[in-house]
């Protein structure tokens, strides 16, 4: 390794980052991380209430059909609470024709969402809220699949190309399972917990600004003005904030419109405390969905530790609240919980929001999503990168892209890539040619 600071510099210590670090270091390659923050995780991150009980406030639930981070969870001794999902929901306002019957409707539509071809020409050019217009389904279907879009995607549905939602939508194998489990101490304890593997490794409050490819190796400048070298590097950051990294030479043109043809998503999370779960009294699950309100969602996350309700406002929704502030947001939630669940309801005893439109180091969530409608290749063109020069991050996932799963799987995949790499280089190197 004569010669390089490391091996591999990996920038970003997300789960997508420290995945490719960990895996890396499984190989025998000397690493260094730089991440931005003072912290790890990224789009996962943990906040305490005063009395100490820490929660996510970013990403938070995991399902049996994700096999990595269940397992990262068990190999950290991290207990998976079942989410309280039994009961009825809440519907807002309360719909004259059956709620299920609606939700039914909005599934058909999905359903034949995702089973169109992404690549059909008779969608190219669609967004997805044109190509809903174009539906002949009853308008509460309708607005309960745009709902679900852009709660989601966290996007204006006018926005999302058809063709990247149905491929995004398909490597998503879990069935709206989604919300299955939560970690009791927080799946954010996991990042430490792998950061922790990572010793010295780690550099945290270090953002790459600058990397310079020269032959087979790269330098990367810091903010804190550090030069150092590697043979390979992981951009392990969504690609919006990989679009801010200065490149010398210019990344080809190609790759440079692959990470143009992004933007980030726009959600507001907050955590509500309250003294005991009283919906449960009259049958209710505790789960919200608002249909007069597109992107707003709440459910129990109520576990041993303590009784709370999650609240989502994503898309169009977020920026909107998050413009108007703190104090709107909070009399917002406060007002809408009490009038979907009763007066129980005013009794918060806690009270957390993050709002993550425009996060300095993530550009929000729950991810980057590509609003340019030609962009079909974006994701490829990413993931072959410009070696020495790799991209990776949970967009970029074979499976379960823009979950903390698809940033484990990203991680992995990026750090397959780079072994591969390493092996040839050492191989030819060896072979004195
Ligand atoms: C509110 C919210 C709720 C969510 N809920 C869920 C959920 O319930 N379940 C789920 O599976 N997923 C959820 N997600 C999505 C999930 O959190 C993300 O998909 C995943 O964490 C992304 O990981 P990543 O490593 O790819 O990116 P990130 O987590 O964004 O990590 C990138 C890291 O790079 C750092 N960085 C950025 N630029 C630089 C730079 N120039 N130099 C050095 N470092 C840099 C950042 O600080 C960050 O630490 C949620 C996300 C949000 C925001």
């Amino acid at each position: 390794m004569s010669g390089y600071d490391a091996d591999v510099i990996v920038a970003g210590a997300g789960f997508t980052g420290l995945s490719a670090a960990d895996a890396l270091v499984s190989a025998g390659l000397d690493v260094i991380v730089l991440e931005a923050c003072d912290r790890v995780g990224g789009r996962v991150e943990r906040t305490a209430f005063a009395d100490g009980v820490a929660m996510d406030t970013g990403g938070q639930f995991v399902c049996d059909e994700m096999p990595n981070v269940t397992a990262l969870a068990r190999r950290f001794g991290l207990r998976l609470a079942e989410t309280p999902l039994d009961g009825e929901f809440v519907f807002r306002p309360q719909a004259s024709a059956n709620p299920e019957a609606v939700f039914a409707e909005t599934d058909r539509i999905h359903a034949r969402a995702e089973g169109m071809d992404p690549r059909d020409p008779k969608i190219a050019g669609l967004t997805a809220g044109e190509w809903l217009a174009r539906q002949n389904d009853p308008p509460d279907a309708k607005a309960g699949y745009q709902a679900m879009v852009e709660g989601l995607w966290c996007r204006p549905a006018g926005e999302i190309p058809l063709w990247y939602l149905i491929d995004n939508d398909r490597r998503t194998t879990s069935d709206g399972n989604e919300l299955q489990y939560f970690v009791e101490g927080t799946i954010h304890a996991a990042a430490e917990a792998l950061a922790a593997t990572l010793g010295q490794r780690l550099r945290l409050g270090t953002p790459v600004v600058r990397i310079t490819r020269a032959g087979d190796s790269v330098s990367v400048r810091t903010g804190n003005g550090d030069v150092l070298t590697a043979r390979q590097v992981i951009i392990a950051v969504p690609p919006v904030m990989a679009s801010r990294i200065v490149h010398e030479p210019g990344l080809p043109a190609s790759l440079a419109g692959a990470l143009g043809a992004w933007k980030s998503g726009t959600v507001i999370k907050a955590l509500v405390r309250l003294e005991r779960p009283f919906w449960r009294d009259r049958g209710l699950s505790g789960m919200i969905l608002w249909r007069d309100t597109l992107g707003l969602f709440a459910c129990d996350v109520s576990s041993a530790q303590a009784t709370a309700l999650v609240v989502f406002a994503g898309g169009p929704l977020a920026v909107e609240w998050s413009a108007k502030g703190r104090a709107f947001i909070e009399a917002e939630i406060r007002r809408r919980l009490v009038e979907a669940l009763g007066e129980a309801a005013a009794g918060v005893t806690g009270l957390l929001i993050r709002d993550w439109v425009g996060d300095p180091w993530s550009g929000g969530g729950y991810s980057d999503v590509i609003t340019d409608l030609q962009a079909y290749d974006a994701e490829d063109i990413l993931r072959a990168g410009a070696p020495p020069v790799h991209f990776a991050s949970s967009e970029l996932a074979s499976s379960f892209p823009a979950y903390i799963e698809g940033a484990i799987v990203a991680g992995r995949e990026a750090a397959v890539r780079v072994i591969a790499a390493h092996q040839s280089a050492i191989a030819t190197s060896a072979s004195g040619s």
